[in-house]
């Protein structure tokens, strides 16, 4: 909002958060979504006619000129001293479903298109906004390439979940191929066959950092999986940078890099965002966002991080040995208990992971690394890709994936092939990170999740 020296002229508009009248003089607090701080509006009474004023209610949309003068009351330096306000679009008190009493986040959820005027999503979609932008200078000011990743696919690459499909077949008569024991005809549908909605791009930025060797992708994502957690959601946006010749050490560099940078530039940018989730969500945010800005991640291989577990005397809910995935109660405890920093975790087991990435000679591993951070556990997954072609068709054969499917990839190690690197960081766990929220269908415009696509 407005924050021009005393003594300026000054036009404001925004939305009404609240408004107080005392004996002779009305107090507005607007917003317009630009700054955490309302702009506050000394009308004197008799100043407006009496219809304008019984508008002035909460959510109403005013303009407003006048002065800044010095603020005498606390929480502002200035205020605006009003010779003129004009309702522009009213907001009747009876009905407004935001009234200003304060609402609980689920609550405000059901009202996807007053949210972003609340204090809370207003500091959240600014800190996303910054975050967003903090990605794209990072990786622009390094000189990596951004690569805009297909969002409809037609190959399950990856398998890295469920996937949506995607068709503009009749879905209450598809036409069946008698031939195929009446299975439906894909080669009918739009593409000739099948097609989803992307899980990763990981793949497609692998070719074009074989072309432009560092890349990222910055995009939306989607996984069709049935799990109602806090930390899932249908649609998310998800930031792949690839690097060629580039190997696992250089993986962790940039991550750790990247991590650091996020954090110092919206501890920066958003300060009054950030203290207003300090104090309202999350009392530990601001020291764990400075800790971790400040600190070297600690990096240990899988099989001494098992060792660590296994160790702990403690009950897990999840017994943990060497072979098994490291779940989120495992995670938290090495980043918050062991380490009390971020913590990369390496060379996992092979058989937990996915089929490109790089095996280890100890025939067992493989080159993957895993960010942990305190209070969250997994923030980003990444690996050094298996770049030598004959190993690369035995994993596909473990793994029981058709070659034909990936002969585009294949060729990529056939033709110029060199060793490359590189992770995943989904964006609103990210933002979950940052801000201290809970849920991470507080951290995007418009939650998807399993019954969920409103607005
Ligand atoms: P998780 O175990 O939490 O489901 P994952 O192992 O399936 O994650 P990856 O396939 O490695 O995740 O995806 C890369 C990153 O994308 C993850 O580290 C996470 O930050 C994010 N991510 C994955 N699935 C989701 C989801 N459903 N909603 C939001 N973010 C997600
Ligand atoms: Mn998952």
């Amino acid at each position: 909002m407005l924050a021009l020296p005393p003594g300026t002229k000054a036009t404001a508009h925004g939305w009404i958060k609240t408004r107080r009248d005392s004996k002779g003089v009305h107090f507005i607090q607007i917003n317009d979504g630009s700054s955490f701080p309302d702009l506050q509006i000394v009308l004197e009474a008799g100043k407006t006619v009496e219809e304008t004023l019984a508008k002035a209610t909460t959510g109403a949309a005013v303009r407003v000129s006048g002065e800044m003068v010095e603020s005498p009351g606390k929480g502002q330096a200035v205020e605006l001293r009003a010779e003129t306000l004009e309702v522009i679009g009213a907001s009747p008190p009876e009905t407004y479903p935001l009234q200003k009493k304060r609402h609980n986040l689920e609550t405000l959820r059901e009202f996807g298109h007053f949210r972003p005027r609340s204090n809370t999503f207003g500091a959240v979609f600014r800190v996303r906004n910054a975050l967003a932008y903090a990605i794209h200078k990072f990786f622009q000011e390094r000189g990596f390439l951004y690569v805009h990743a297909p969002i409809l696919t037609t190959s399950d690459a990856e398998g890295a979940g469920a996937m949506f499909q995607v068709t503009t077949l009749d879905v209450a008569n598809p036409p069946r191929s008698p031939e195929n024991g009446g299975r439906i005809d894909y080669t009918k549908d739009f593409f000739s066959k099948p097609a989803y909605l992307t899980v990763s791009g990981q793949l497609e930025a692998e070719i074009f950092a074989l072309a432009f060797t560092n890349v990222y992708t910055f995009g939306p994502t989607f996984r069709a999986e049935n799990s109602n957690t806090p930390r899932h959601l249908a649609e998310f946006w998800m930031i792949e940078p690839e690097m060629a010749f580039c190997d696992l050490e250089g993986n962790q560099q940039l991550a750790e890099e990247f991590l650091k940078y996020l954090i110092s530039y919206v501890m920066e940018h958003c300060r009054p965002d950030l203290e207003f989730f300090n104090q309202r969500y999350e009392p530990s945010l601001l020291a764990t966002l400075e800790n971790v800005a400040g600190s070297e991640f600690a990096r240990l291989p899988y099989t001494q991080a098992v060792e660590i577990l296994e160790k702990s005397g403690r009950q897990w809910e999840f017994p943990v040995s060497w072979g098994s995935d490291l779940q989120s109660e495992h995670e938290r405890y090495l980043t918050e208990e062991i380490f009390k920093r971020p913590v990369i975790v390496t060379d996992y087991p092979a058989r937990i992971k996915a089929f490109y990435m790089r095996s280890n000679d100890d025939g067992k591993t493989v080159r993957a690394m895993d960010v942990l951070a305190p209070g969250i556990g997994e923030i980003i997954g990444g690996s050094q890709r298996e770049e030598r072609l004959d190993v690369l068709l035995e994993k596909l054969r473990e793994h029981r994936l058709p070659e034909e499917n990936y002969w585009w990839y294949l060729d990529l190690r056939r033709f110029g092939g060199v060793p490359h690197s590189g992770f995943g960081l989904g964006f609103e766990r990210m933002m979950m990170y940052v801000t201290g929220m809970k849920n991470i269908r507080d951290v995007i415009p418009f939650p998807r999740t399993p019954g969920h696509a409103e607005f």
